[in-house]
């Protein structure tokens, strides 16, 4: 197949570009568009044969249910139950935008597009071209990230050919993401809303129009010993090619932890990347060192975690050391994502 690539940004969306993207999607076939968290890779929502085109182009396993894009408030209805009060004032407030909401389906959904589940996660891009695709696809677009299974998530349309290059009927070049990390899932179905998956939106934002959310236990720890509620978590899905290890603690005691390493490790073999910050960049003695952006404001980080985590898998480094990030605001979802990366190992120094 070869994967037809355009450019789309909010001055330029040409009408005969939409129609063409979006009749792609009518068709069954699939299409990668920018959206403000990460790049999606989409077919139709409510064709079964869409969903499973769509685990097979990433290679994803199909108990893992997708996110169910829509342009506007009343495309929700149709493909859920009920919408509880609390989901109607989150709505409000924060859609369009990176939150995810899980609702009970109804019946047009069909079981491929959730993973066999009877819920059914829903989100409300801001992305202007997001929308407008949205739109034109008829309303309904089921889209994971838009990388293979067990690649980080996709930033740029860079990333999505190298991982759907032939896979996919179109993709959307929209230019760099806005956030980086994707979005918050909250369940609404249950009696306290609960978050399943720490994003851009935190529990702090939630918490000003909810009196209360809970939290999934297992979002930063593996020690509950439970599963986690959202499928999608269980996977190492951000997993990068080389061993990946958090160092944390004090900034100059992980410096020195970090660069005492590099040596035997370089003695074996190994390929050193380090992922450190703009104050402790130039310290670092690693092979390939990258700053993830600056502690002052962590969106900077969020941003390039998933690039950097790219790039050391492009220069084949074997063996990462990250430090470790604040686990307020976005920080949280930074971490969430590295631990996973990291397969949890963490060293507390
Ligand atoms: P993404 O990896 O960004 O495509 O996000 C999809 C993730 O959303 C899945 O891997 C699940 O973890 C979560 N999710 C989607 N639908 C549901 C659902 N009905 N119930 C719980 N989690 C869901
Ligand atoms: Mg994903």
């Amino acid at each position: 197949m070869e994967t037809q690539i355009i450019r789309m940004n909010e001055q330029h969306m040409a009408k005969e570009q939409l129609e063409k993207a979006g009749g792609i999607i009518k068709s069954g076939g699939l299409v990668a568009f920018p959206t403000e968290t990460v790049y999606g890779l989409g077919g139709d929502a409510l064709n079964p044969e869409s969903s499973r085109k769509i685990y097979a182009a990433k290679g994803r396993p199909s108990d893992n249910p997708l996110i169910v894009h829509i342009a506007k408030m009343e495309d929700l209805e149709p493909i859920v139950k009920e919408i509880p009060e609390a989901a109607r004032k989150l709505s409000e407030a924060f859609w369009p935008g990176p939150l995810t909401m899980i609702f009970q389906k109804s019946d047009i959904v069909p079981y491929e597009t959730t993973g066999g589940l009877d819920t059914v996660a829903v989100r409300m891009p801001v992305h202007p071209v997001a929308m407008a695709f949205i739109e034109a696809a008829g309303g309904y677009v089921a889209a994971p990230s838009a990388n293979r299974s067990g690649r980080p998530s996709p930033t740029s349309a860079k990333y999505v050919e190298e991982d759907m290059q032939g896979r996919i009927e179109m993709i959307i070049d929209g230019g760099d993401v806005e956030i980086g990390l994707e979005s918050t899932i909250v369940d609404m179905t249950v009696e306290k809303p609960m978050i399943l998956r720490p994003g851009y939106i935190t529990k702090e934002m939630l918490e000003e129009v909810l009196q209360s959310v809970s939290e999934d236990q297992t979002m930063m720890s593996l020690e509950s010993g439970q599963a986690p509620k959202a499928p999608g978590m269980k996977y190492r899905h951000y997993a990068p090619k080389g061993d990946l290890t958090i160092v944390d603690g004090n900034e100059e005691q992980v410096v020195e932890y970090i660069n005492k390493q590099v040596p035997f490790l370089q003695k074996e073999g190994h390929k050193v990347g380090i992922i450190g910050t703009e104050s402790t960049i130039a310290r670092y003695q690693g092979d390939v060192c990258k700053s993830a952006g600056s502690r002052q404001d962590e969106t900077t980080i969020a941003k390039e975690l998933y690039r950097i985590l790219r790039e050391f898998d492009d220069e084949d480094v074997t063996v990462i050391f990250s430090e470790s990030f604040d686990t307020a605001g976005i920080g949280q979802a930074i971490m969430n994502r590295l631990l996973k990366a990291a397969g949890h190992k963490i060293i507390h120094i």
